[in-house]
């Protein structure tokens, strides 16, 4: 009796370990693909650029242009040269991120005032296509961070807000206190993703649409970059409606600021 109760619950075991490896294999044939389709849409993207300068340097060095088409030619590599230092910036954080090497310095940030320089900083972009910037906060929303990259995160997720906008409509930017967080929105009333896209979005290596010139890592790194500051971010989307990004952080109350 006692042989038989073991030789069942083995049998059992036996079963389940069978499909946790099945399962196990599946994820990483799964992630496997999903890498190297991220590694074939990342050399597309560094190639575009690279060509480019290729293009015009050749061009420029055999004397083939007039200085005016000179100008605009070096204006060009200027441009595509930064474009591929922020790719390639993009993917060693990334990377870091993913291997915890990414190092931060924690500090006490006052988000209303780094969301008013990051208006500052993308102010002339959202101008171009005229869309307002708005902020509406709580005063004195402290958290403990890493002011540089919660920069980064906050001009990532208002330059897609831009990127994927309608001209002549606004983007706002609310802070208020939640509990013990500080809960910032960055709403936006743009093309929206649809569901099932946004599923893919929250795939660390997809992009929705590979034809617009991204990596499709910046919400992968802010995400992970919020985390690493105990906070939490969520995407709600609704295709043709828009696009709010929840980002919830602790709050730093004024008593347990760093001396
Ligand atoms: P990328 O650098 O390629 O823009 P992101 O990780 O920042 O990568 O964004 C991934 C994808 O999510 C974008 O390519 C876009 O399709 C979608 N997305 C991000 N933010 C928005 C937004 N505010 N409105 C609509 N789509 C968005």
């Amino acid at each position: 009796k006692f042989n038989i109760r073991i030789k069942g619950n083995y049998k059992y075991e036996l079963g389940e370990l069978a499909s946790t490896l099945n399962y196990m294999a599946q994820e990483i044939i799964r992630s496997n693909q999903v890498k190297d389709d991220f590694i074939s849409s990342i050399s597309h993207e560094l190639r575009t650029p690279l060509t480019s300068i290729k293009g015009w340097s050749e061009t420029i060095n055999s004397g083939g242009y007039d200085p005016e088409e000179t100008k605009i030619g070096m204006e060009i590599i200027t441009k595509e040269t930064e474009r591929l230092i922020g790719l390639v910036e993009e993917i060693l954080d990334f990377s870091k991120l993913q291997q915890n090497e990414m190092k931060v310095s924690f500090a006490r940030v006052d988000l209303k005032e780094l969301l008013q320089e990051i208006m500052l900083n993308l102010w002339t972009k959202a101008e171009k296509r005229s869309i307002e910037l708005r902020i509406d906060s709580v005063d004195k929303p402290i958290v403990e961070g890493d002011a540089n990259r919660l920069k980064q995160v906050f001009l990532n997720l208002v330059d897609n807000a831009i990127k994927f906008s309608h001209e002549n409509s606004a983007i706002d930017l609310i802070v208020s206190f939640e509990g013990n967080n500080v809960v910032v929105q960055v709403h936006d009333t743009g093309i929206g993703i649809s569901e099932d896209h946004l599923v893919k979005v929250k795939d660390r290596f997809f992009q929705v649409d590979p034809l617009n010139g991204g990596t499709g890592l910046g919400l992968a790194i802010s995400q992970q970059l919020v985390e690493l500051h105990h906070g939490i971010l969520l995407i709600q989307s609704e295709l043709g409606v828009g696009t709010t990004i929840v980002v919830r952080l602790p709050r730093l109350l004024e008593d347990d600021s760093p001396a």
